[in-house]
């Protein structure tokens, strides 16, 4: 038999973003069933019910689609993904599927997509070389722009993951203490410097025993796939209160995923050795194998492109900071979120957060209708996509998150 590559019935053609190559997990419902939550898996502009196709072919995996939330399916292990990814793979491409299958596809337009899984504790890090240097630059000019520990360890802090939002989320600009330029005493007040970050998230699966580290070897056995991530940044708050203890109340208001998951086997294809690879590590986070990723980043502000940051030039990988996540045996949940810190390449086309666009708002970022930013303003839409090298030279498509400012709340007490 011969079998023509990605000539599915569906009709997609080949090195289409949501092609074979892709079939991102997500959460949605439709204007049929508005209250039935679904597992659903993107193809084309189409989205397949998977919860019910589980059912109607695949039944001994059913109840891991049930409950609509990749909640159980994470759980279930990498035998599970790799079997339900073959059977979408042959669903999606045999023609003799077709009748089985093409009842439960629904236009991707016509859905509401939903937080994809239940978010258990999220760690961010802060992988970039190139940020971790822009930052470092502009918050302290006269120092070295990386700590001495920078190029040792994956840093890190936990994150709030109560407040982490599906794509499409409005995000309310937060009110908060700050110091404001030139002043001794602090006021408060709704931020004037709200921020952007474009990262990827991990999404991990499979558990780990508490008092276990798990080894960089591991990370497919635990890790199921990946989103897009923006991690929200109140600068002017960030700044006040993260002397000497790090983020707090600057990040925790908010964090958009994209609505999509797409599995680590999709991302074949992308696998590059990242940069800290080679150099005098120690023994964890050394031979970690090459689970940098060919990621490419576009983020638009007010349908704009203002940036392409490029994954592949990340420092550390996600193998390097699951290791280190758990090197101290802290264990992992399912639906743990680990996400890598801001991606910026080393052009200033390619810097991942407004912070770094705008230099700290001494040089706004000019846009196309005219106008200009040093910060974000109400009512400014930020969507950040991304693809990843896929087989043959195809994009394999990571979707979108997006969001838009909506005016603080009137100040409350001082
Ligand atoms: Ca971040």
């Amino acid at each position: 038999m011969t079998m023509v590559r990605a000539a599915s019935w569906l009709g997609i053609p080949d090195g289409h973003p949501r092609g074979l190559a892709s079939l991102p997990y997500g959460s949605f419902t439709d204007h049929a069933q508005p209250a039935r939550r679904r597992v659903g898996v993107a193809i084309g502009d189409r989205v397949l019910d998977l919860s019910a196709a589980a059912e109607r072919l695949l039944p001994g995996r059913a109840a891991d689609f049930a409950s609509g939330t990749l909640d159980a399916f994470l759980a279930a292990g990498s035998s599970a993904w790799a079997q339900v990814r073959a059977a979408l793979t042959a669903w999606l491409s045999q023609d003799h599927y077709r009748e089985a299958v093409e009842d439960l596809l629904v236009p991707a337009h016509g859905v509401t997509m939903h937080l994809p899984f239940t978010v258990a504790d999220y760690v961010d890090f802060y992988a970039s070389e190139q940020h971790a240097t822009n930052v470092g630059r502009i918050f302290r000019p006269d120092g070295e722009p990386l700590t001495p520990n920078w190029r040792h360890l994956p840093i890190g802090y936990h994150g709030r993951s109560g407040t982490i939002v599906v794509s499409g989320t409005p995000v309310r600009r937060p009110c908060g203490q700050f110091l404001p330029e030139g002043r001794s005493q602090p006021g408060y007040g709704p931020s004037a410097r709200l921020d952007f970050e474009a990262e990827l998230g991990f999404v991990v699966g499979v558990p780990s025993a508490l008092g276990e580290p798990v080894p960089a070897a591991r990370f497919a056995e635990h890790v199921f796939g990946v989103c897009l991530v923006n991690d929200w940044s109140a600068r002017d708050i960030q700044r006040w209160e993260s002397a000497p203890l790090g983020p707090f109340l600057g990040k925790s208001f908010a964090t958009s995923v994209s609505p999509w998951v797409l599995p680590l086997a999709a991302l074949e294809h992308a696998r590059v050795r990242p940069p800290s690879l080679g150099t005098d590590l120690v023994s964890y986070l050394a031979d970690t194998g090459d689970w940098g990723l060919d990621i490419q980043f576009e983020i638009r502000l007010n349908g704009h492109v203002v940036s392409r940051p490029p994954f592949a030039t990340m420092y550390w990988s996600p193998a390097q900071m699951l290791a280190h996540l758990t090197v101290n045996g802290a264990s992992l949940r399912t639906g743990d979120l680990f996400a890598s810190g801001t991606v910026s390449g080393p052009d200033p086309g390619q810097y991942g957060s407004l912070l770094e666009l705008a230099w700290a708002g001494r040089r706004p970022l000019a846009l196309p209708d005219g106008t200009a930013r040093a910060w974000l303003e109400d009512c400014d839409e930020v969507a950040i996509s991304a693809s990843a090298a896929g087989p043959d030279g195809a994009r394999v498509g990571l979707g979108e998150v997006r969001g838009q400012v909506v005016p603080a709340l009137a100040p409350g007490p001082r």
